[in-house]
């Protein structure tokens, strides 16, 4: 951690005084250097200690910036599993060398609604069937979703064509029955920053898929995994799904492609684009599919509808079947560049 004094402070031996001791108070080291005009003092040492003594000083108004040279984070960092993490997904492994499909409504809505769609999923060679039971919706007016008959109904659905399911837990509440019914418990942008939420989800056994909070930078969505993330609890996935940015006009949120490289220095997670809730128009969905692919993502989430136009949420960001039939053509030779690419690099740990 290095800390710069202020103007003032840099040239007053008290208050450099002042700053050191509360640096050895947290039994730290100090290695102290004067500039001519600032003086800038490294702090040695690893720990709690060190968060505890950065929200200390960041609060003195000798102290003008504090800087961690070390990640705060542990379990979800790259420096503590230098592989990329996998796990296995009814058969395939998520992470691995395929590049991993789930596809679905956003809300499942009725029986012959997400039969329709798991048949089409399954056809075109998706992996996993995704959709909504519980709806985080903007308005408590809108469609809240079908609840555990929903849950039901995506169960039947994914067991009929073969495909492990994917749903959201909104809240401590829904996790038992999510974990009963589902495959993979997906945590919602608006709940990433839910940390009790976090903790509980944490003690599941299921794999988890925590979205980007709407407005939230890398290393508050990398905060809020290492709340889940931790020994024996390693089936943890990240989601970039676009964020609130200055542009708004065409497209619901801006899809921040560049996440994926930036995680994959970061951290060891699998890492899934969900280009629905970014572009929020059906017209952008599937280029910004092969840009997941092309960008390194071990996957994606695509929402679709047998009739984008009645569907009960996101229908104008929800592709059609045709519309989905094609996009899943155009990525073919995308998913063979991304197989190559695969074959040459580090083996992921399966977990
Ligand atoms: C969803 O997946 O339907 C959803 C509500 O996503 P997000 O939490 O990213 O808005
Ligand atoms: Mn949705």
């Amino acid at each position: 951690m290095i800390v710069t004094l202020k103007g003032w402070a840099s040239r007053d031996a008290e208050a450099i005084e002042r700053v050191e001791a509360v640096i050895r108070e947290h039994e730290l080291e100090v290695h102290e250097k004067r500039g001519t005009e600032y003086t800038v003092i490294a702090v040695i040492g690893v720990g709690d200690n060190v968060s505890a003594c950065q929200i200390q000083l960041e609060a003195m108004d000798e102290v003008w910036k504090v800087q961690r040279i070390s990640n705060p984070n542990k379990f979800v960092s790259r420096a503590y599993h230098t592989q990329n993490t996998a796990f296995p997904l009814n058969g395939h492994v998520l992470g691995g060398p395929e590049f991993i499909v789930m596809a679905g409504p956003c809300s499942i809505e009725s029986e012959p609604q997400i039969m329709a769609c798991a048949e089409v999923v399954a056809d075109c060679g998706g992996h996993v069937l995704r959709g909504g039971a519980f709806k985080p919706r903007s308005s408590p007016y809108a469609f809240q979703g079908l609840g555990l008959d929903g849950l039901k109904l995506l169960r039947r659905a994914g067991d009929q064509f073969g495909l492990p399911v994917i749903t959201e837990a909104l809240a401590i509440e829904d996790l038992p029955l999510v974990e009963e019914w589902a495959d993979i418990i997906q945590i919602g942008a608006r709940n990433m920053q839910n940390f009790r939420l976090l903790e509980a989800v944490s003690r599941c056994k299921k794999p988890v898929m925590l979205k980007r909070g709407i407005a939230s930078d890398v290393d508050e969505w990398l905060g809020s995994a290492e709340y889940i993330v931790r020994p024996g609890k390693t089936n943890v996935m990240l989601c970039e799904r676009g964020i609130r940015t200055s542009d708004r006009t065409y497209t619901r949120n801006t899809l921040d492609i560049q996440a994926v490289p930036v995680l994959r220095e970061l951290t060891h997670l699998p890492i899934i684009v969900d280009p629905s809730h970014a572009a929020g128009r059906r017209a952008y969905i599937p280029a910004m599919m092969r840009a997941a692919v092309a960008a390194g993502a071990d996957g994606i989430i695509v929402e679709m509808h047998p009739d984008p136009p009645k569907a009960k949420s996101d229908g104008a960001q929800s592709l059609s079947f045709p519309e989905f039939r094609a996009a899943m053509t155009l990525l073919v030779p995308y998913l063979r560049l991304f197989a190559e690419e695969r074959a040459v690099t580090l083996d992921p740990i399966v977990v």
